[in-house]
């Protein structure tokens, strides 16, 4: 019966010739449509083999091929609904840039632009000086280096500075962030040697002090951004670490993480240091990421005295480092936000998408869950018991994880008890083109609402994923 209907099955130059398929070669061009077809004429044979009978979509192989090439052709960085309750995630490109930013990119992009042109001068010029000045204004530093992340600003500090030295460093603040970044993994590959003081709870200025010889070249402060330890405690300020430098003339360094250039506390949110205070407090050079709570481009970004910094630039590590046109664009017009919409602080975070989600307040939230409730019931009412439960959002990309913020969320229980439907729920969103993403726990999926833009959005995506059958799905 099988051998029957093999012959029924179309051949690719048929299914190319086709009227309706056309159009789809045009846009998706004569390789890609074949390709295609290819795949799913396997596919057709294979259901064959396995029923007996022809799949159902050979009814419409023009729908079939258009559907297959679509799916082909999305791209593989989807957008997603970002309902984790994790602001700044790493795993999903931490900060969404500001429009200004966004345009400031697409505009260099297109047309050639003065990086390295100094029109004055008539000779070559900086990269890193287009946002010199700016963050000269905002942080007090003398001069400034960018490069691709602070991960890179970190080694390259290292590198530049204490290659074939020694560098101080506290037991207490020997970090490990996310994807194997480790303080003394950092400095062995800078070339330098870590002389550990102190212990894991307390650390003191003497300590540093015993333990400066002729072969040390830095001091280093690691801001612990990621854990805490509590109870008999004790560190070195940077201010005390920057005197100790001025008295035995070591550089000091600091490696900040995340550095808010503005008061976060101001705006409701947890504190947070900033550079300006670091390099206020004497410190050489300091270190902080472009995408954390600054909410710009990924970008490393070393500021502090001239001296410090033309060495850093001078190292070949530099080069291989550093930004492109499209990076210090983005962060030029993410800096003149801050110069602009800083004071007072309510305009900044209407400009500055991270600051928004960070300082929306909870009962903004509430209202989005509480208008979005009977909606979502209408359409997984069946499956799940659907309720709006109070949270707690994370600032995330290795800000405390204890510093959280009241939000909102909507949660699905499966009615039928299983963790294994509330599972598959969360997958089939998963699957969508435009992925919803939630997170699991206490045996219900929730859906924190505090980075949700645009509510109708989320609904039609929710209808049209409730529309396709699912694993979990008894009733299609
Ligand atoms: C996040 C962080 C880094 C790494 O910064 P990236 O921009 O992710 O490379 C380094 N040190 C600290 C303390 C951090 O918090």
């Amino acid at each position: 019966m099988a051998d029957a209907l093999y012959p029924q099955l179309p051949s690719v130059d048929r299914l190319l010739q086709d009227a309706a398929v056309t159009p789809l070669v045009s846009q998706y061009g004569q390789r890609l449509t074949a390709d295609a077809a290819r795949a799913l004429l396997s596919d057709a044979r294979a259901h064959i083999a396995a029923h007996n009978a022809l799949p159902g979509w050979t009814n419409d192989w023009p729908a079939a091929l258009q559907q297959t090439l679509a799916e082909r052709s999305a791209s593989k960085l989807k957008t997603v609904f970002n309902l984790t309750g994790v602001v700044l995630h790493t795993n999903l490109g931490r900060a969404q840039l500001a429009d200004d930013a966004i345009e400031a990119v697409a505009r260099v992009m297109r047309e050639p632009v003065t990086l390295e042109y100094d029109l004055n001068e008539a000779q070559r010029g900086h990269r890193d000086d287009t946002i010199a000045d700016l963050l000269r204004e905002i942080t007090g530093a003398e001069a400034c280096c960018i490069v691709n992340n602070n991960a890179a600003a970190v080694l390259l500090m290292f590198a530049a500075l204490a290659d074939g030295k020694e560098a101080i460093a506290s037991r207490g603040e020997l970090i490990e962030i996310g994807g194997a970044f480790r303080i003394p993994d950092v400095m062995r590959q800078a070339g330098c040697t870590l002389v550990e003081v102190g212990t894991t709870n307390r650390t003191h200025l003497a300590d540093y002090r015993n333990a400066i010889t002729e072969r040390t070249a830095l001091l280093v402060k690691v801001h612990t951004s990621n854990y805490r330890i509590e109870g008999f405690t004790s560190a070195v300020s940077e201010a005390e670490l920057a005197t100790l430098g001025r008295e035995t003339g070591v550089p000091v360094v600091s490696d900040l993480g995340s550095g808010a250039l503005i008061d976060m506390s101001a705006c409701g949110l947890p504190f947070e240091t900033m550079p300006q205070q670091i390099l206020a407090d004497g410190v050489d050079l300091v270190s902080f990421s472009g995408d954390k709570l600054l909410g710009g481009p990924q970008a490393g970004i070393i500021v502090g005295r001239a001296n410090a910094i033309a060495r850093v630039q001078k190292h070949p590590l530099k080069r291989a480092l550093r930004c492109d046109k499209m990076t210090l664009a983005a962060l030029e017009a993410t800096l003149r936000l801050y110069l602009r919409y800083s004071q007072p602080h309510d305009q900044l975070p209407l400009r500055l998408p991270t600051l928004r989600y960070l300082t929306r307040p909870h009962s903004d939230i509430a209202q989005t869950a509480e208008r979005l409730l009977p909606e979502c019931r209408k359409v997984y009412g069946d499956s799940f018991h659907i309720d709006s439960v109070a949270c707690l959002s994370q600032i995330g990309s290795g800000a405390l994880p204890m510093n959280t913020l009241p939000s909102q969320a909507l949660t699905f229980t499966a009615r039928d008890g299983r963790g294994r439907t509330m599972e598959a729920l969360a997958s089939h969103w998963h699957a969508q083109p435009k992925p919803i993403l939630g997170r699991i726990a206490d045996n219900r999926l929730w859906l924190d609402l505090r980075c949700l833009d645009d509510e109708s959005e989320l609904l039609a995506a929710l209808r049209a994923a409730s529309e396709a059958s699912w694993a979990g799905d008894g009733t299609k």
